[in-house]
């Protein structure tokens, strides 16, 4: 039987007492908050910290055995990204299973946008997950247009009040399911001062009112390279008067230590060692390929990696086979002038692929395709350079066109190949 009293989240008590780890087997998201950048940590577990390392979930698996023995007060293993744990379902179960099975009495907890969420509420019962974190940051969809970017559901992106409206729907409904199985609910609230501090009494008192147990509202950490980079952090008095307010409906958590996607260790007071010991395991094999052998290249000529992916009116696929590198097939890609779903149609179209090397690419089709686990890698140069770097997970080195011909430098001609 599990002692659910000893999550140091949760209970204030075990603060100082109890150890948790995060394990990060979750890299891609559903949804762009404007306070993240995707090279961090999510926010729904509090301070965007970068992540050493994504693990696969026998890594994962593997690296949660090695720090049980050293930490023996461990009682939680959490999931909170570095992007969300239902953008990446298989990954976020896998790994909860394999602990589950084999360490039935640990704590098991997850952080999500709640986007996601609800359809895998009976899958997490079944595993005995207790406690769960959804981030809800207004229940105001003209709010909510200012917070969030995009919001993929399945293959459709929404923007604006339409995708304000599903995730918030998304997310209230969440809290309820969640409650229906018993489970113990956090609602995270990033306070965003002149966008969203006035919304969040009227947040607490709903989600108090739907079960929610705990509220923990978390300044905003203005990002490099995100809208809200420039923002002001909530001063001390606005967090405190909103605590105030909060307080009327729900308990407010006021010990979170905003850790990071790969956190270990007591709060606050991480294992100095886990970095290392993260990349060391990130570094064993744990990860099957094997339902996407196939890598896709931005091609005019079949030799260099030369186009951008808006201009690629098909991609060249290629495998791996005992004579090196075969090529498959062409693909056409999708048509031009839907937007961001030609990104998602795109998406579907490299189903079977692992990886698609282009010379250059947007940040949206960038993003998207990373979401669907397809890696992409922008480069210029020979592509059996590209696919050896994927392939034998070596970097890629991006190189002229005149140094892939062997001109080195030399012939000034605009270099359509020498032949
Ligand atoms: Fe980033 Fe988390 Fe928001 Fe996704 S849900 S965009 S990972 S903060
Ligand atoms: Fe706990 Fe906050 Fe750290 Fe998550 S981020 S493990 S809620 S202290």
């Amino acid at each position: 039987m599990k002692d659910l009293s000893l999550h140091p989240c949760f209970n204030e008590e075990m603060r100082h007492k109890q150890a948790r780890i995060h394990l990060p087997v979750a890299p891609n998201c559903n949804i762009q908050c404007n306070y993240c950048n995707r090279k961090y940590d999510c926010c729904n577990e509090s301070r965007p910290g970068v992540t050493s390392s994504v693990l696969e979930p026998l890594q994962a698996f593997n690296y949660f055995i090695d720090l049980k023995q050293r930490l023996d007060n461990l009682s939680v293993v959490g999931i909170a990204g570095p992007g969300d744990p239902f953008a990446n379902p298989e990954e976020t179960l896998s790994t909860i299973e394999l602990i589950s099975s084999e360490y039935p009495e640990m704590l098991l907890c997850l952080s999500s946008n709640g986007l996601n969420l609800a359809p895998y509420i009976d899958r997490i019962t079944k595993l005995n997950v207790s406690h769960v974190t959804v981030t809800i940051n207004s229940l105001n969809p003209e709010t909510l247009t200012k917070i969030y970017s995009w919001v993929r559901d399945g293959n459709m992106i929404y923007k604006g009040l339409d995708a304000a409206k599903l995730l918030l729907s998304r997310q209230l409904d969440a809290i309820v399911k969640l409650k229906e199985k018993g489970m113990i609910v956090k609602v995270n609230t990033v306070v965003i001062p002149g966008v969203n501090d006035n919304d969040i009494e009227a947040l607490a008192k709903k989600v108090s009112e739907l079960g929610a147990d705990t509220m923990n509202c978390i300044p905003l950490y203005p990002t490099a390279g995100t809208p809200f980079e420039n923002f002001q952090e909530p001063s001390k008095e606005m967090m405190v008067r909103i605590k105030t307010q909060i307080s009327k409906y729900i308990k407010p958590m006021n010990h979170c230590a905003r850790c990071r996607a790969d956190a270990a260790g007591l709060l606050g007071h991480d294992l100095k060692e886990s970095t290392a010991l993260l990349n060391e395991y990130a570094s064993r094999p744990g990860h099957d390929t094997s339902e996407r052998p196939y890598v896709a290249v931005a091609t005019g000529d079949g030799l260099l990696v030369n186009l951008h992916l808006g201009e690629a009116d098909s991609l060249y696929i290629y495998e791996q086979s005992p004579k090196g590198y075969k090529f498959i097939e062409q693909r056409l890609t999708p048509p031009n002038g839907t937007g961001d779903q030609r990104w998602v149609n795109l998406a579907r179209t490299l189903r079977d692929c692992r990886a698609v090397l282009v010379s250059a690419l947007g940040d949206n089709p960038r993003v998207i395709l990373e979401s669907c686990s397809i890696h992409v890698v922008q480069m210029t140069g020979l592509i059996d350079d590209g696919l050896e770097g994927i392939y034998e997970h070596r970097p890629i080195r991006s190189i002229t066109r005149q140094e892939a011909m062997g001109c080195h430098g030399k012939c000034s001609s605009s270099c359509e190949g020498c032949a």
